[in-house]
């Protein structure tokens, strides 16, 4: 009831829920109630939790931030959502996100852009925004967010709260509505690390129904949270210092890691020469695998259809001009062109290759460290409009980011400071698997 008040009262001002469902929150915290009284201890009983818009929720609309599915009440519930349930969660509702988390701003959005809490003339980041922003506003304590090439980590920074990026195939995908499959990850975001270790533990987990769902034994991830930081060597890429690093992200930053420092970790400079080229392949790839997704939205089986379609091309050509925003748009037109015969060996193809590349600069970074650490965006939270109408500029808010999703490997934001009022996000990686490492060292800093 108070954090249902609390989305009542703020969330006109910062838009981040799309749906709010009060009753069934009402009903599913009555029914945590009777759990606990008989002595139940599931890890989230009785928390208040949103599901970002992108995951299926049986009964309830499922949008995925786009007027394509805003007609869309999806008919099952996302394997996370079922795990989360189980795990006693009372769910309030969606919260708002770029259109098919293509974004890193939630200027994309159907419904309207998320606000900064802390500054309502600023965005939140993206595209995991109302999710991120309702967290910080303290409308619920937590979260569910998605991350294909930083849409967890960049709005956990932008709005100062705790945000993982799990280890590619340990969240299942399952009922997640596909951007670009290879990439993408849900996870946690909450106020601290021990809230993501508690999360994480109701999320991850082998999943039968996806198919690059990693099969490993279950894991408390709350074991490392007290771990000792003595020679714990943490990497710091040169390259995530440069040019292009705002001077106070990188002052910020820098007293952060002078934290870690003080409790006995070893700080060493290390390099990740491809790191450069993330944004380039990311922007190949991501566009590649959503041209192929978003083909699924024809205006026959679900989701929106336009008015009265004079035969089968127009359903289609007027369903999807209609259908969808400007940056999806945009999306699909790269990705049909880097996929096209001609054109798929030096797009594709190559985008590939220094994927590949990317991921070895990280094998070897990690034979040196046990940790990787920098910051999580180049910037403050920007002002609304300031980067809309310029995409590679937009493109660029997730430079330190999506090295990290194109090697699958995992990665945390978590709150290192401020500038004024304005947040600032310290980003730890980690080998593949070492979540558990990473929520330890953040979790330092409670
Ligand atoms: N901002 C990046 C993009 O627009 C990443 C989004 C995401 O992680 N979902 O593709």
């Amino acid at each position: 009831e108070l954090y249902l008040e609390r989305v009542d009262r703020l969330d006109a001002q910062i838009n981040s829920f799309v749906t709010v469902t009060p009753e069934a929150a009402l009903a599913a915290a009555d029914a945590a109630d009777r759990r606990l009284a008989k002595g139940e201890q599931a890890v989230l009983l009785g928390v208040p939790v949103a599901q970002k818009d992108i995951f299926c929720t049986r009964g309830v609309r499922t949008s995925c931030g786009s007027k394509m599915l805003d007609p869309f009440v999806a008919p099952y519930d996302a394997t996370v959502v079922e795990r989360m349930n189980a795990a006693g969660a009372v769910t309030l509702g969606k919260t708002n996100m770029d259109e098919f988390a293509m974004g890193s701003s939630n200027e994309t959005s159907f419904y309207g852009p998320v606000r900064n809490p802390w500054d309502a003339d600023r965005v939140p980041g993206g595209s995991s925004g109302g999710s991120a922003a309702a967290v910080a506003a303290r409308l619920v304590p937590a979260a569910t967010g998605t991350d294909t090439g930083g849409s967890i980590r960049q709005p956990a920074a932008f709005c100062g709260i705790t945000g993982v990026k799990p280890t590619y195939g340990r969240v299942s995908r399952y009922g997640m509505i596909a951007f670009a499959s290879s990439l993408d990850q849900g996870g946690p975001m909450a106020a601290t690390a021990e809230d993501c270790a508690l999360m994480l533990n109701a999320m991850a987990g082998f999943d039968p129904r996806d198919s690059t769902s990693v099969e490993r034994p279950d894991e408390d991830f709350t074991a490392g949270l007290k771990a000792n930081l003595k020679g714990l060597r943490i990497g710091l890429p040169k390259e995530f210092f440069g040019d292009g690093l705002d001077s106070s992200v990188r002052e910020v930053t820098e007293a952060a890691l002078a934290v870690l420092k003080d409790r006995g970790a070893e700080l060493v400079e290390i390099s990740l020469p491809n790191s450069g080229l993330s944004v380039p392949a990311y922007y190949v790839v991501a566009p590649a695998e959503c041209s192929s997704n978003l083909a699924r939205y024809d205006g026959v089986r679900y989701g929106y259809r336009c008015a009265e379609p004079r035969d089968l091309t127009d359903l289609y050509t007027r369903t999807r001009a209609e259908g969808f925003g400007a940056e999806v748009k945009r999306r699909i037109m790269i990705g049909t062109y880097v996929l096209s015969a001609g054109y798929y060996d030096a797009y594709y193809l190559k985008a590939q290759k220094v994927r590949r590349l990317i991921a070895d600069d990280f094998r070897r970074a990690f034979e040196q460290v046990d940790v990787i650490a920098g910051p999580t965006t180049p910037e403050l939270p920007f002002r609304l409009g300031e980067k809309s109408a310029d995409p590679v500029k937009m493109y660029l808010s997730d430079i330190y980011t999506i090295a990290v999703n194109l090697a699958g490997l995992p990665g945390l934001s978590m709150p290192a400071g401020t500038v004024g009022c304005l947040p600032v996000g310290l980003q730890l990686i980690g080998n593949y698997f070492d979540e558990s490492r990473l929520l330890g060292v953040a979790h330092q800093f409670q």
